[in-house]
């Protein structure tokens, strides 16, 4: 079965209203390669505006983040709903940087999955290792904890629609990279945890990304491993060229 592959930067906490207008009046009609699907998740403030810029062209424009919530009491958070509205295709659940300094537990995660999908959002739900677990040989059982709880309650249709993001941590911005054989064996190891939990058919139409210092001079690396369908990329998507160049490149 063939999965289209789709790269999609992560812009974090980066780049006002105007830096991202300025950003995609560079990028339009150059990061737009056909069979690759190309999304931006920005932040909030930014969402209406290049949601605005990307009518007409193939690129996404997808949030880092919803709550579980469809509406209530939440004091500066974000609803499904009110990013469906905006035109927003995809949202990020589960970075590893919400893991870590806004207490998403899998619960919370699986929660959100949920959110996205009672608003038509495709989720990318990210998966992934920290050193110490790498170090201690749990790679494989951490990424199947995180993958089962996140899938929790989905109808087959949506588990098939699902992108997981496997970002092992110790090689989020910090310049080191897992080797594309390393990435492979725990992504097909993921997909296997994914035939499990439905069928063979679902797990070969989940797409599966690659996260974790991706540039524009190795992404075609991981593009070229059997069971990897793109990347999801923080540093190296805030640049138009090298933007550009991880989508030309996948
Ligand atoms: C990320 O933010 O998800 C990420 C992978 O960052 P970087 O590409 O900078 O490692």
């Amino acid at each position: 079965m063939s999965r289209t592959p789709i790269i999609a930067g992560n812009w974090k906490m980066f780049k006002t209203v105007s830096e991202a207008q300025n950003f995609f009046a560079e990028v339009k009609g150059k990061a737009e390669v056909e069979g690759v699907e190309s999304v931006i998740c920005a932040p909030y403030t930014n969402l209406p505006a290049l949601v605005e810029a990307a009518r007409g062209t193939s690129i996404a424009i997808g949030a880092q983040n919803v709550h579980f919530e469809d509406n209530g009491a939440y004091t500066g958070e974000i609803s499904g709903g009110m990013l469906k509205e905006l035109g927003v295709k995809y949202v990020i659940i589960g970075h590893s940087e919400r893991r870590a300094y806004f207490a998403e537990t899998d619960e919370i995660v699986n929660k959100k999955v949920h959110a996205a999908f009672r608003h038509g959002l495709t989720p990318i739900v990210c998966v992934g290792e920290k050193l110490e677990e790498r170090e201690a040989g749990e790679t494989k059982e951490v990424c199947k904890t995180q993958t089962e709880a996140a899938f929790e309650g989905l109808s087959q249709e949506q588990a098939a629609a699902v992108v997981i993001a496997y970002e092992p941590i110790w090689a989020i911005g910090t310049g080191k990279s897992s080797t594309s054989e390393d990435a492979q064996d725990v992504i097909g190891y993921i997909r296997g945890i994914v035939a499990g939990l439905y069928d063979e058919a679902t797990a070969n139409a989940v797409r599966i990304q690659y996260g974790g210092s991706v540039k524009p001079n190795n992404v075609a690396e991981y593009m070229g491993q059997a069971d990897i369908d793109g990347a999801l990329v923080g540093g190296a998507s805030l640049e138009p060229a090298s933007y550009i160049a991880l989508i030309e490149g996948a």
